[in-house]
């Protein structure tokens, strides 16, 4: 949920990245921008990200912040990147998200607001959480 400034706690301030559209669509693709900006969905079982089992960190792919590490990734069968959490707590927030007639709860990059996907109750233990996350708004390294 809302992170604050985390001081205290040991983590960084994390500062808001704000940027208008046309700034956000210099330097995203046109499917980064329907899915960080519009919250866009891209097709199941089409990103990248879906079945890569390689460690490393994914980032946020409009802003370059931490945000999933492949340690907490699963295959989770539903067709997009899965992680059982974040990074940190405070590197993604959460939203209700009524849209379409469901209810869901929608994360978003803490730094730069980018739509990143839904997180869902049904995921596996420690957490018992399943952060489904469209591959475009991420970056493997
Ligand atoms: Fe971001």
């Amino acid at each position: 949920m809302h992170s604050g400034s985390g001081r205290g706690r040991g983590h960084p301030v994390r500062k808001k990245r704000i940027r208008s559209d046309d700034e956000w669509r210099e330097s995203l693709t046109s499917q980064q921008f329907r899915v960080l900006r519009r919250a866009g969905t891209e097709a199941a079982f089409a990103g990248e990200y879906t079945d890569l089992e390689e460690e490393g960190v994914y980032r946020c792919a409009g802003c370059g912040s931490e945000l999933f590490s492949s340690a907490a990734k699963f295959h989770s069968g539903c067709g997009w990147p899965s992680y059982y959490e974040p990074i940190e707590p405070e590197a993604v927030d959460e939203h209700e998200d009524r849209s379409f007639g469901m209810a869901r709860v929608e994360v978003t990059c803490a730094v730069c607001d980018g739509h990143l996907g839904h997180v869902f109750t049904d995921g596996p233990k420690p957490t018992g959480l399943r952060y489904c996350i469209n591959s475009v708004a991420l970056d493997f390294e």
